[in-house]
């Protein structure tokens, strides 16, 4: 059971079988089989000739084999290669003693290689630099070999009394040789071999044929050297199969001549007059020379083939993210051809790809031809980028909204010319929702800037941040000289602290309404403002419109029309309404400061005869005239007005004793005799005038009641006359020419004198 105390986990018995395989026995018995046999192989050879080993296979066979496995299981494999060395030397009759000794440092070369490999290429793959990889692998199989030969020349020395230069030579030369062909056959076979698809095998075992053929035919070819031969199938394998080809084919040259050399046969024992030792040598160095004329030839192609693979890939990579985006790509030639165009041109115009090859500016709207050719001719000639939005023609015949980058590159063809690369974007739908917005923002502008009114919105800092057009009307300020100025600066310190409090009141979250006046050039102007907070999606504050009616016309009118209603038109003195609105008022203040009031009526005499005589427009004329007159006499503190008819009054609140009050009778009588040029005729009019006088309270009606009492008593006495009738003055009032009895209601009549 698992640490969790979970049921164990079933376990898959192929991957169980998959995963025992490499500890199993067959990697073991198939290194101590490869080792051996070509330990065996190598060793008997020399035996049979009398001559050195020529080519020790063993160790690199083991490199790839070896690089295959973890290293905790390469150790159990390197033992069982060196058991099958220490058997293929024992059973040749070799001392156990001497073979032992040689061990280690068949051993020291392989670790040394297959370490160095394994340390720098952790994983060697199919992309992994071949070039790099056979660095590696010929310096240290330089390194291992070396160290090998020394150590096997050591022993050679001592146990065979080889001699030591001798057994250097041959024993460097038939390790690094081996070592640089069996180690490149296995690692290449390993690595690659195994993954040769099926449909290229008979063309390597063809060619391969081809190589065998032409090496035994020069191995047995018995006058004349044609070892050169052999480069012509070995350079074809190289080319077709690459690695596997030039291993192979390498291993086939280096066995055949190894064996020809070695056996008496060959090219190389058709040189005369030297040691078989020496035809070794030869043969070695014609393996190595062929083995650096392979491997560069193979390595430049394999790094080829890398570098086009790679190349391919990113390609595709980038062809993909043009081909599949909703983009329109071009890459387009100076000469307006479009290198590539991608598919999508379809999905967006509705054209195929070879209907944009060549330029099209028919599709483009009439109205951007000219701006487009303009744009595309200045990124010609300024290179870097440029952007632009216009119109495109849809197969259907409809126009599209294409924006579109561009960017100038250097061309890709390598001919030093610059490539546009364009990518366009259907924006169709942004563009009506821009063009339905300006609309929109137009109609509200044409609203705000027309509607007779100053629309503003004041910022939290008392800054003006919109005015509009109509400002110009009122005050004429223009709107962006007002905006960002505060209203202080705008509307100057007396009017601001005026407006101030409402503004505090709105930015405080309240509407508020209210009237002012302020002079703007000149004239006196009158406004209602309503000031109204502007808030966020929040419901905070963050600033106040602004809208100001100038009502100036409308406070006219109400002033004119509460003219009217007072006015009397005929005379332009106040009318028998206003007259009874104000005498009340007087009457209060009069009592207030304890003064005497004079309520004088005056009638013209006779008027019907004016009007029956010379018409009643005549009779306007005096009656305005008279109204003129009274006008003139009355000082400020009093009032005139026409009650109707002939019919006037004055009334003075004002008056410091009854003697000034009766003067100011008499005077007013005197005064109204005038004569009035009423154009057709000159009329004389006389009046009589009826005054009341009184100090304590009185009602208005009692006094106007009072002063007609008088009125009446002077047009009784023969008209152009005055009476008057005094109340609530004490006895001493009537006194100083009163001639009048006492009225019924205890009113005193007093005729102070008339005119004739
Ligand atoms: P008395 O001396 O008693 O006052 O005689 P009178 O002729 O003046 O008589 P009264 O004051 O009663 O007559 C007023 C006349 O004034 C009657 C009317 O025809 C005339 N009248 C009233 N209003 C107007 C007006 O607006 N224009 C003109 N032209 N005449 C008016
Ligand atoms: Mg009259």
């Amino acid at each position: 059971p698992n640490a969790r105390g979970g049921s164990p986990q079933p376990k898959d018995p192929k991957s169980m079988l998959a995963r025992r395989d490499p500890h199993g026995l067959w990697p073991l018995f198939a290194a101590f089989v490869l080792a051996g046999g070509l330990s065996f192989y190598a060793l008997a050879l020399a035996r049979a000739n009398h001559s050195p080993v020529a080519l020790w296979l063993a160790n690199g066979a083991l490199i790839g084999w070896l690089l295959q496995r973890p290293l905790a299981q390469a150790w159990p494999v390197l033992v069982s290669a060196l058991l099958g060395f220490v058997a293929a030397k024992v059973s040749l009759g070799d001392s156990l003693l001497e073979t032992m000794l040689l061990v280690p440092f068949q051993a020291l070369e392989t670790v040394i290689v297959s370490e160095s490999i394994r340390r720098r290429f952790p994983q060697i793959t199919q992309d992994t630099r071949f070039i790099d990889l056979a660095r590696v692998g010929v310096i240290s199989a330089l390194v291992g070999s070396g160290l090998c030969a020394l150590g096997l020349m050591c022993i050679l020395h001592l146990w065979s009394q080889v001699g030591v230069l001798m057994a250097l030579n041959t024993q460097f030369r038939a390790h690094f040789v081996g070592m640089v062909i069996a180690g490149s056959a296995s690692l290449v076979f390993t690595l690659h071999l195994r993954r040769v698809p099926a449909g290229r095998i008979w063309p390597l075992v063809r060619d391969l044929i081809l190589l065998v053929a032409i090496t035994a035919g020069v191995c047995v070819e018995p006058r004349v050297p044609l070892v050169f031969l052999v480069y012509l199938p070995l350079l074809w394998l190289v080319y077709r199969h690459r690695f596997a080809g030039m291993v192979i084919g390498m291993a086939i040259i280096a066995l055949g001549v190894s064996l020809a050399t070695t056996v008496g046969v060959g090219p190389f024992n058709l040189v005369v007059g030297v040691t078989p030792a020496f035809r070794i040598v030869m043969g070695q160095v014609f393996i190595g020379i062929t083995c650096f004329v392979a491997l560069p030839v193979a390595l430049v192609l394999a790094e080829q083939d890398r570098l086009r693979k790679q190349m391919q890939e990113s390609e595709l990579r980038y062809r993909m993210l043009a081909d599949y985006s909703g983009d329109l790509v071009m890459r387009i030639r100076p000469n307006g051809d479009r290198m590539y165009v991608s598919p999508s041109v379809k999905d967006l115009l509705g054209w195929e790809v070879e209907d944009f090859h060549k330029p099209r500016p028919d599709l483009i709207h009439p109205d951007d031809r000219e701006r487009i050719a303009a744009e595309v001719v200045k990124l010609r000639m300024e290179g870097g980028t440029t952007n632009a939005t216009y119109r495109l023609q849809h197969k259907d015949g409809h126009y599209l909204w294409i924006e579109a980058f561009a960017r100038l590159v250097p061309s890709p063809d390598g001919d030093d010319t610059m490539d546009i690369i364009y990518t366009g974007r259907d924006v169709t739908e942004r563009v009506r929702i821009e063009q339905a917005l300006l609309e929109s923002q137009g109609q509200l502008r044409t609203v705000t800037d027309n509607v007779p009114a100053v629309i503003a919105r004041i910022d939290m800092n008392e800054r003006y941040t919109y005015v509009n057009r109509y400002v110009e009307q009122v005050s004429g300020e223009i709107p962006s000289e007002i905006i960002g100025r505060s209203v202080r600066e705008v509307r100057g310190s007396g009017l601001y602290e005026r407006l101030k409090p409402y503004l505090d009141r709105a930015y405080d979250g309240e509407s508020v309404i209210f009237e002012y006046a302020a002079e703007y050039r000149g004239k006196p102007l009158h406004f209602q403002c309503h000031y109204v907070p502007d808030r966020d999606a929040r419901g905070k504050v963050r600033g106040v419109y602004a809208l100001t009616t100038e009502i100036t016309h409308i406070k006219n009118a109400e002033r004119e029309l509460l003219r009217l209603a007072h006015q009397d038109m005929l005379t332009g003195l106040a009318n028998r309404r206003y007259f009874s609105e104000r005498v009340s008022i007087f009457l209060m203040q009069a009592q207030q400061r304890n003064a005497m009031v004079l309520l004088a009526l005056v009638d013209i005499d006779n008027f019907k005869a004016i009007n029956d005589t010379y018409g009643h427009a005549v009779g306007d004329v005096v009656l305005a005239e008279v109204g003129q007159c009274l006008q003139k006499l009355v000082r400020e503190g009093e009032m005139v007005a026409r009650l109707g008819g002939d019919e006037f009054v004055v009334l003075c609140n004002d008056i410091g004793s009854l003697k000034q009050a009766k003067a100011f009778v008499q005077s007013l009588w005197e005064r109204l005799h005038i004569t009035i040029d009423a154009g057709v005729a000159k009329v004389t009019v006389n009046m009589s005038v009826g005054a009341a006088i009184c100090k304590n309270e009185l009602s208005d009606d009692a006094l106007m009641k009072l002063a007609d009492d008088a009125l009446y008593k002077a047009k009784e006495a023969g008209r152009d006359t005055y009476r008057y009738l005094t109340h609530g003055l004490g006895n001493g009032d009537g006194g100083g020419g009163s001639s009048g009895s006492n009225g019924a209601n205890g009113h005193q009549d007093i005729k102070l004198g008339q005119a004739r």
